[in-house]
């Protein structure tokens, strides 16, 4: 699957936000966010007021970012949202929040989402008991999560279990035990998500871009 190769720090001072993508060092005065606070680029000083449509596309972006997901893939999980009952904007948080990658790095397994996928693309992480090396592989109520026993895959996710910080959130569990391991207890929800997306503006954009294509 295609992903951004580029500097992720960029993203942060394009989108306006901190996304924490560089794990620990997010949290430290290196932050590049943090320094300069500016959109990347000489240009953007002189930038004027955004436009209505540049203020939607940059809510998606954000969450494509966010969720390293590009925009073929967003699409598709786009549509899957609009064609679930309920609310589109709220499903299409919920399906992004199940995705292996994210859930792996949110149990404390992979200190970003890119680290995260890494694991999971060696062949380090099973769910169930059987390997899944598929980032975009969407988790359900009762799978269990584990990091595969053997020496590398340890060593790997003990190191990114020792500088992490952040909490485990409710919809997910961690057991206490030797292997890594973990459980998803309950469909991720909106409070579940850690950053101020607002999916109203970002389901607008998507269903006019949708009615064009047609
Ligand atoms: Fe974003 Fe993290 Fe880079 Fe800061 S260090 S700009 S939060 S990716």
């Amino acid at each position: 699957m295609a992903r951004y190769t580029g500097p992720v720090c960029r993203l942060c001072r394009r989108d306006g936000m901190k996304l924490f993508l560089k794990g620990t060092r997010c949290d430290t005065p290196k932050c590049a966010f943090e320094r300069r606070e500016v959109p990347p680029g000489q240009q953007n000083y002189r930038r004027g007021k955004q436009t209505d449509y540049g203020i939607h596309l940059r809510e998606k972006q954000k969450l494509k970012h966010y969720y390293g997901v590009l925009e073929r893939q967003f699409r598709l999980y786009f549509k899957r949202a609009e064609s679930s009952r309920g609310n589109t904007g709220d499903t299409l948080l919920s399906l992004l929040e199940r995705r292996l990658d994210n859930v792996v790095h949110r149990m404390g397994f992979g200190l970003s989402r890119s680290q995260a996928r890494q694991l999971i693309g060696h062949g380090h992480v099973t769910v169930n008991g059987r390997r899944v090396d598929v980032s975009s592989f969407l988790v359900k109520v009762g799978d269990v999560v584990r990091i595969k026993n053997r020496a590398k895959s340890l060593d790997l996710v003990r190191g990114a279990l020792a500088e992490n910080s952040r909490d485990v959130p409710d919809f997910l569990s961690v057991a206490d035990s030797d292997i890594p391991e973990g459980m998803v207890g309950r469909l991720p929800g909106v409070d579940d998500i850690s950053i101020p997306i607002q999916t109203q503006l970002i389901v607008e954009l998507c269903s006019r871009q949708q009615r064009g294509s047609r």
